[in-house]
């Protein structure tokens, strides 16, 4: 099948590779109809690594996916030919002490698209478990399909967060994923999220959505604005998602007493943090990775219409240009948030 293959770092290529699409009995044959370039996707490209996960052999990339069912297992009732549905890119050992205790996304053995050595899905057809295959309701295009993936990571934070109704939010970082957080908490019961970074861009990209609130680290220290949103008390939740290690200086000033630090930004080194300021207001510290049992509730959420994604897709390209899409991603316009590639 032809695809979107990563050669070695900084070499992509549009060419034939064999992919398996032997349809198992608890299988599904899905023909993919949107994409969406993902952060990781990017930084294989670029880097050729994401920590110990190495590029060591040509690697088809993409993760975020969308499209129709064209064949089913034996197995499958729950899936027919022609459902338009959307892909959880995890598939975990169910037989796995992670999986029997709910938390798959833990499970070491999770194969997890486009991530070395599996193969991702910037080709026309994959072959998928039925049991991570979400069909779609009727007002959910494949463009929000695709966004799936992306929205679930702020919906595991949210949920990991443990947000009351009214509490106040806090998002470092206003990349995709912080944006995610952002509307994923507001989903969840905040009130208001503020939201920091250094880009003008990206926080006017984020500060068009209701509730959230957006402050430039160029003006304005971000412990002084949540002092001045909080009556001086601090944010119930801060979700760190910059994945920078400047951003755990002074974390707690942030943080009120009693409330909870939740890590999703992945910093590439290891941080020092600030132990006794943590312990001095017994903040709860939290980490994401990834998401489990977060699918559905995130399309039922999109379906609902309380939370819109469709204005942060910024960019949409044939399959045909996929390389000029990543070669886009690349440069990491400020302009941009999520990039999608359309596959027929
Ligand atoms: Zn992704």
């Amino acid at each position: 099948m032809l695809a979107l293959v990563l050669e070695r770092q900084h070499e992509l290529s549009m060419r034939e590779i064999d992919l398996p699409i032997q349809v198992g009995p608890d299988d599904v044959k899905i023909t993919l109809h949107t994409v969406g370039v993902c952060g990781s996707d990017v930084h294989y490209y670029t880097h050729g690594r994401i920590g110990s996960f190495v590029v060591k052999e040509p690697m088809v990339l993409g993760h975020e996916a969308a499209g129709t069912v064209v064949e089913v297992g034996s197995n499958v009732k729950t899936l027919k030919a022609g459902d338009r549905v959307c892909m959880e890119p995890g598939i975990p050992n169910l037989s796995s002490r992670a999986s029997k205790l709910g938390i798959y996304n833990v499970d070491p053995s999770v194969v997890f698209w486009a991530t070395p050595p599996v193969h991702g899905v910037l080709t026309p057809q994959v072959v998928h478990p039925a049991a991570f295959t979400y069909k779609l309701p009727d007002n959910v295009s494949f463009a929000e399909g695709a966004m799936v993936e992306p929205f679930a990571v702020g919906m595991q934070a949210a949920a990991r967060a443990r947000i009351a109704p009214g509490d106040v939010g806090a998002v470092i970082g206003a990349g995709p994923i912080g944006i995610m957080v952002a509307l994923a908490a507001l989903a969840g019961g905040c009130s208001k999220v503020l939201i920091s970074d250094f880009s003008k861009e990206k926080l006017e990209i984020a500060g068009r959505y209701d509730g959230v609130i957006p402050v430039d680290l160029g003006k304005e220290s971000y412990a002084s604005a949540i002092a001045r949103e909080t009556a001086d008390w601090g944010a119930d939740v801060v979700f760190e998602a910059s994945g920078s290690s400047k951003a755990y200086n002074g974390i707690f000033d942030l943080v009120r007493p009693g409330g909870a630090l939740v890590l999703v930004g992945l910093p590439v080194e290891p941080v020092t943090f600030d132990v006794p300021g943590a312990i001095s207001k017994e903040v709860r510290i939290e980490t994401v990775f990834r998401y489990a049992n977060i699918y559905d509730r995130a399309i039922a959420l999109i379906a609902s219409g309380k939370v819109d994604l469709k204005p942060l897709i910024t960019g949409t390209y044939a399959f045909r240009d996929s390389i000029a899409a990543f070669e886009r991603a690349a440069k990491a316009l400020p302009t941009d948030v999520k990039l999608q590639i359309l596959m027929d």
